[in-house]
């Protein structure tokens, strides 16, 4: 038997961070990821502060932003890699009446950090702006997939790596023991995105027939060759074109609540082309397209922490729409909590379900 400190089960944005708080406290830990369905593969990675399209900030926008900003490129320094690219957002205005609504909002306390408080001419013959952009500072792009990639090579060589779906039918707690195959932990962290649906641990849909807890949101990206484009910055409209180099565009994404495949769909792909060439005038070619599950809640809120059942079993989960951006601050919460006793936030901690 090896004794550890915990078992962390999936290895996307959640289970990474939480091991970083792991790493950096000096606990000892095995990660399983079946590394099929992740969201943070697919995710474009921005990290932004607003939302684009009431101009408010979002939920714990300084904190999340400040946070995440500093783990990313910490991380990148760890693993020696360029996972953080600091690139400005451009917002496409639409008319006069959202230039004011900008500008107003500029002037607010809790967005003045965040909203640039000019309009910026487009000097971009490639896209149509004739009433130009507002530009969020503090924004950026992570690079998912190389974050993902680099992470299980660097759990690997340390031996904490175990690639395979992990099996909830053999796991025992015994005198508050998680035992599984020949490791005995003190906890397990239940990291495992949207497909926590089939984890016999997690808070069943109601018997009265209500809503999931989690509650599963298709995206899908396509990916676009302009080299007319020429873009630098990130640009918002109805969807996100996401530069990646070499004259390629993440561009997206979409939201569904009714397929829960992780398929990529036709509709999907001529919807967000359909989209891209009101917003741009050089041709391009679909040449890629990526689909993944955001595990988003009830509440909008993440759910952190553990059930009545269990002091043992945490959930770190329900990160939603916006998990790159929170992670690295929930990561740190969930940790002081379940080590130094410190308060889980209510509005974040897993117990309200019992409210609902
Ligand atoms: C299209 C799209 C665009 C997005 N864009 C952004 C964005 O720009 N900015 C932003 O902040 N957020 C964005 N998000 C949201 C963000 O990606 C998610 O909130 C976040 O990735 C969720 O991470 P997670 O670790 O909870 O889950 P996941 O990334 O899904 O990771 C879960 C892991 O658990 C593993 N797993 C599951 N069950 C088991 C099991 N039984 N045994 C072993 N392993 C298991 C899976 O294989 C997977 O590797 C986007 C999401 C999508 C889908």
């Amino acid at each position: 038997m090896q004794e550890i400190d915990y078992i962390v089960v999936g290895l996307g944005i959640a289970g990474i961070t939480f091991c970083e708080q792991l790493e950096r406290n000096n606990k000892s830990f095995i990660v399983y990821d079946a590394g099929d369905t992740t969201s943070t593969l697919v995710s474009a990675g921005v990290i932004n502060p607003v939302v684009l399209k009431r101009f408010t900030p979002n939920w714990n926008a300084k904190l999340h932003v400040e946070t995440s900003i500093a783990f990313y490129k910490g991380l990148s320094k760890k693993l020696s890699i360029p996972l953080l690219k600091e690139v400005p957002m451009l917002r496409i205005f639409k008319s006069v009446e959202e230039q004011n609504n900008w500008m107003v909002a500029s002037d607010k306390n809790e967005l003045s950090d965040f909203l640039y408080p000019e309009i910026i001419k487009n000097e971009n013959s490639a896209i149509y702006a004739p009433f130009g952009f507002g530009k969020v500072n503090h924004t950026g792009m992570i690079n998912t997939t190389l974050m993902i990639n680099s992470y299980k090579e660097y759990l690997r060589n340390k031996n904490k790596l175990v690639e395979e779906v992990f099996d909830y039918n053999i796991l025992k707690e015994e005198d508050e023991t998680i035992c599984y195959n020949d490791l005995k932990s003190k906890k397990i962290i239940f990291s495992e995105g949207a497909s926590v649906r089939n984890n016999p641990f997690f808070p069943p849909p109601p018997v009265s027939g209500g809503k999931h807890l989690l509650i599963p949101n298709k995206g899908e990206y396509i990916i676009v060759n302009a080299p007319n484009l020429q873009l630098n910055e990130m640009i918002k409209s109805s969807l996100f074109i996401i530069p990646l180099g070499n004259d390629l565009y993440k561009v997206g994404a979409t939201y569904s609540r009714e397929d829960y495949s992780i398929h990529t769909t036709k509709e999907a792909r001529e919807e967000l082309a359909s989209k891209l060439a009101k917003i741009i005038s050089c041709s391009f070619n679909v040449v890629d397209q990526v689909a993944g599950i955001r595990p988003t809640t009830r509440d909008r809120k993440p759910f952190l922490g553990t059930l009545k059942e269990s002091n043992n079993k945490v959930f770190y989960n329900g990160l939603g729409t916006r998990g790159i951006t929170s992670a690295p601050s929930l990561a740190k919460e969930l940790y002081q909590y379940l080590e130094n006793g410190e308060a889980l936030d209510k509005e974040v901690n897993i117990k309200r379900y019992y409210n609902w």
